[in-house]
């Protein structure tokens, strides 16, 4: 027998690796110096102890020790690039920036715009095929003299559909725009080279490759640093872009899940393509009215995003809830009740909306898991269907 309920949504969060447990643990029991007290041997500790982890967070996306930005996550990291860029441009010239971004950004990035488009900024938010991908020639036509910054998400995080960041990455720098990409979905599941990337700013999240909620990073390329402004100010920690005293055990464990991943992606890569793979082939064979939301090839490994004819995902869910945990859309918006706006941008109709459901696969997930899930999940839309 599995255990229930089969953790079938790693899109909206990951289970702790026991060795990045281990790790935090370790820390916490014996490392609780403060960084920034390098004077006596518990701050040196823990101040080394942060180092090694920032060179393992920079080491999966080939960056350089001191372009990563220690952050409460992927949401403080992308507000950090957006706001903390107008902070600076606003010292130094008056004229309101220009952003381009796309229609199904997560609420990280297209709200931070939106108060900022509050405050006079101009923003520009892109519509996406209805596979969820923006198109880079629309892209580059809508980048403009006065555009700051573009934020393109490598993975969305319900659809699973990819970008190619290089290619958003030659349009911004052809037109003197920088570059933000929210990389949360992807990092530990593709590989993530900054340097072919040509992107400015990177948003990172722990808690989605096997490590502690609570911390993440924003990449800041070596060329860009000036260019933003902190939003917390304090204490000066991490170059004075983030005060606040660093969260080493969240730090630490951020690290050794991002060496993890590092080691294991290939594997990772593999296992979740195909059980996820397993999980839509399956769910299809044993269902009539089973079609795939998002692009049918080349999506983020273990995403699922589908839709039933006939079946209210509010209905399947509380059907389910206690075998299997699957989402209907975004953890962030798993409590509202409006259908999920990515794939509104898909182009699907309300009713379609209402029919999808999220299925996300991991690094722990297990065959016998997955036919599970199937197997739940069909006899619960049999009996629907029937009426029951
Ligand atoms: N961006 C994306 C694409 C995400 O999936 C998430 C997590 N749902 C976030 C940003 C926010 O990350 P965090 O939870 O670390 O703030």
């Amino acid at each position: 027998m599995v255990k229930q309920p089969v953790f079938l949504d790693n899109n909206s969060t990951t289970p702790c690796d026991p060795r990045v447990i281990e790790a935090v643990v370790d820390v916490l029991k014996r490392h609780y110096g403060n960084p920034s007290s390098s004077i006596y041997p518990q701050g040196w500790y823990a101040e080394e102890l942060v180092q090694i982890a920032r060179e393992q967070v920079a080491a999966l996306i080939h960056a350089a020790s001191e372009e990563i930005i220690f952050t409460s996550g992927a949401t403080e990291a992308n507000n950090l690039a957006l706001k903390g860029l107008v902070r600076q441009a606003a010292e130094k010239n008056s004229s309101p920036p220009h952003f381009v971004t796309a229609a199904t950004e997560h609420r990280s990035v297209l709200d931070p715009l939106a108060s900022l488009a509050q405050a006079g900024a101009s923003v520009t938010i892109l519509p996406v095929d209805s596979s969820g991908v923006l198109d880079v020639k629309d892209f580059a036509r809508a980048l403009r003299r006065d555009t700051i910054c573009a934020s393109v998400m490598l993975a969305n995080n319900e659809i699973g559909a990819l970008h190619d960041i290089a290619a958003f990455g030659a349009a911004s720098k052809a037109a003197g725009a920088l570059l933000h990409t929210d990389a949360t979905q992807a990092l530990g599941k593709i590989s993530l080279d900054i340097q072919s990337l040509q992107v400015d700013f990177m948003s990172l999240s722990a808690h989605k490759v096997y490590g502690p909620k609570g911390v993440g990073a924003l990449f800041v390329a070596r060329s860009a640093r000036n260019l933003l402004k902190p939003l917390i100010d304090g204490g000066g920690q991490e170059q004075g872009l983030r005060s606040g005293t660093l969260n080493v055990p969240g730090i630490v464990g951020f690290g050794k899940a991002c060496a993890i991943a590092q080691q294991e992606l290939d594997r990772d890569r593999d296992h979740l393509s195909s059980l996820a793979g397993r999980f839509g082939d399956f769910l299809q064979a044993a269902l009539p009215g089973v079609s795939l939301n998002g692009p049918l090839t080349g999506r983020l490994p273990g995403n699922v995003n589908f839709r039933i004819e006939g079946i209210d995902n509010a209905r399947l869910i509380a059907a389910t809830q206690t075998k299997v945990a699957l989402s209907v859309s975004s953890a962030c918006q798993s409590k509202s009740k409006t259908p999920s706006y990515v794939l509104q941008a898909l182009g699907l109709s309300e009713a379609e909306q209402r029919q999808s459901f999220r299925a996300g696969i991991g690094r722990f997930t297990t065959v016998e898991e997955v036919d599970f899930a199937v197997e739940v999940l069909a006899t619960a839309v049999k009996s629907i269907r029937a009426g029951k």
